[in-house]
């Protein structure tokens, strides 16, 4: 029986991936290209944060179900600000142990809803078997203690140590390393950051490892993450990133026989979890939310309670979730925020609906009615359909440009949480920063709705099963259950 291997590449794009093939910088990804299907526009999901991705990969649902509304939210029962280690630089901007913390424990925990089963827990109950090598989300059926190196143990104060869950071959850095084989070296390096082992040599060397030992699962779900950071620091040299990237896949598939030895024993599926946008050179570029909302009195990022504030801001990027904490608040921020020609929408809840604005027009739309999306959701949608950009399509369905997914994935985000909230996305070529948020002028973020942070390549190769079309990250959980249960008797 074939396994399956899905390789979560952080912001691998289309174009970049094209260019690479095209001028033979990829041989790994070239090999699963010529043995596989490459579809180019695959959707992911909103907002397009690494942590809200994870969860709706591992779920195959999107926020409003998941419950894990994005890398950066405010959660108004504790009174705080949630962020989730995504990156080195929010790490060491927002603070490390409270990142790892959120992470390693709350994500999991408590965050992830209970309502929803991760494809762990779904293959472990069935009697399979499954693996997570580096992934923020990997709640599974199993137990597992944190027990980080004595040096980062001391480093954060000795309150990293915890209780986590994950599938039965679980790794997540140099934090919670599987058992059952020999434990892949890593040394504590230079940067508390570094010595997590959260990056692509570190997760390639647990995956063969894991090969090795012979106890390879069924399933087993693999994050690179260095792809995004380097495109945060150098746009220009994609594909110079991307080959990188590549040189870890050659080092796994070089521990086989042969290339085609690899791919006669497991389907192989590359997919990332968002794109990138390149943000303009100048200041202007930065949409500083502080300075936009100036007149209200701003939570401040560590304050242990929300006691004389009027607003929590949660900057994801290209992307903000905005938290009037006074009723009056909302129509008022509605229309400053509106009137900002540097951000595309403004969206926000009004009982079961969904209002959002573009450039002066508006539209509204809720769950339930005549108007069937392609990919079968019903609504009904009032208003200019071309804030969103919707159309009809041939055969009498919503489709979408602009906007992938628009309608479910909008929805996602705003109902991921109870309680009044604003959604704001950055124009095209903008990123949103606030108070310890990075920059990236002159190079590449994401976070938004639009296409270009939206559309992702996906590859299988190794499969006889296409995946349907149109494409969504969010499906690729029961493709991968079908996959593994279709060879079995137990489907
Ligand atoms: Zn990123």
């Amino acid at each position: 029986m074939k396994k399956v291997l899905l390789f979560l590449i952080d912001s691998m794009m289309t174009d970049v991936l094209r260019n690479c093939l095209n001028k033979g910088k990829t041989p790994a990804l070239q090999f699963f290209y010529q043995h596989g299907q490459l579809i180019e526009d695959c959707v992911t999901v909103f907002p397009t944060m690494t942590a809200s991705v994870d969860c709706s990969l591992i779920t195959g649902e999107y926020p409003d179900r998941h419950k894990v509304p994005g890398l950066v939210w405010y959660d108004p029962r504790e009174q705080k600000i949630v962020n989730y280690i995504n990156g080195a630089e929010t790490v060491l901007t927002l603070g490390l142990v409270q990142c790892l913390r959120n992470a390693l424990f709350e994500m999991n925990n408590r965050h992830l809803s209970s309502e929803v089963q991760t494809i762990h827990e779904v293959l472990e109950e069935n009697g399979f078997t499954s693996g997570s090598i580096n992934v923020i989300a990997h709640r599974g059926l199993q137990s597992y203690n944190v027990r980080p190196s004595f040096l980062l143990d001391a480093a954060t104060g000795f309150s990293l140590s915890g209780v986590t869950s994950g599938p039965s071959i679980f790794s997540l850095g140099t934090l919670v390393k599987p058992a059952i084989f020999r434990e892949v070296p890593w040394s504590v390096s230079q940067s508390l950051a570094a010595s997590l082992g959260i990056n692509d040599r570190y997760a390639i060397d647990v995956l063969i490892e894991v090969v090795k030992s012979g106890m390879q699962p069924d399933f087993t779900l693999i994050y690179l993450p260095d792809n995004d950071h380097k495109l945060h620091q150098a746009y220009r040299l994609a594909e110079e990133h991307l080959a990188q990237v590549d040189e870890q896949l050659v080092r796994f598939l070089n521990t086989f026989d042969s290339w085609e030895q690899a791919l006669q024993q497991n389907v192989f599926i590359l997919v990332s979890d968002h794109g990138q946008t390149l943000i303009g050179r100048t200041d202007e570029h930065n949409v500083n939310l502080d300075r936009l909302l100036a007149d209200y009195a701003i939570h401040p990022l560590g304050k242990d309670d929300v006691q004389g504030d009027e607003l929590v801001i949660c900057n994801n990027e290209r992307m903000a979730y905005l938290y009037p904490l006074r009723e009056h608040l909302l129509s008022q921020l509605v229309e400053l925020l509106s009137a900002e020609r540097r951000i595309d929408l403004v969206a926000w809840k009004d009982g079961p609906w969904v209002n959002v604005l573009n450039g002066g027009k508006a539209l509204a739309f809720c769950r339930g009615g005549s108007d069937v999306d392609q990919y079968g959701a019903a609504w009904t949608v009032n208003g200019a359909w071309e804030v969103l950009d919707l159309r009809l399509d041939e055969r009498g369905k919503i489709s979408f440009d602009s906007y992938p997914d628009a309608l479910s994935r909008l929805y996602g985000a705003l109902f991921s949480q109870d309680g009044p909230l604003i959604v704001i996305t950055a124009a095209p070529g903008y990123e949103f920063v606030s108070e310890h948020m990075p920059t990236h002028l002159g190079e590449g973020s994401h976070g938004s709705l639009h296409k270009q942070d939206s559309l992702v390549p996906l590859l299988i190769a190794g499969s006889k099963r296409p995946l349907a079309r149109p494409a969504r990250l969010v499906d690729l959980k029961s493709y991968v259950l079908q996959e593994i249960t279709s060879q079995t008797a137990l489907v």
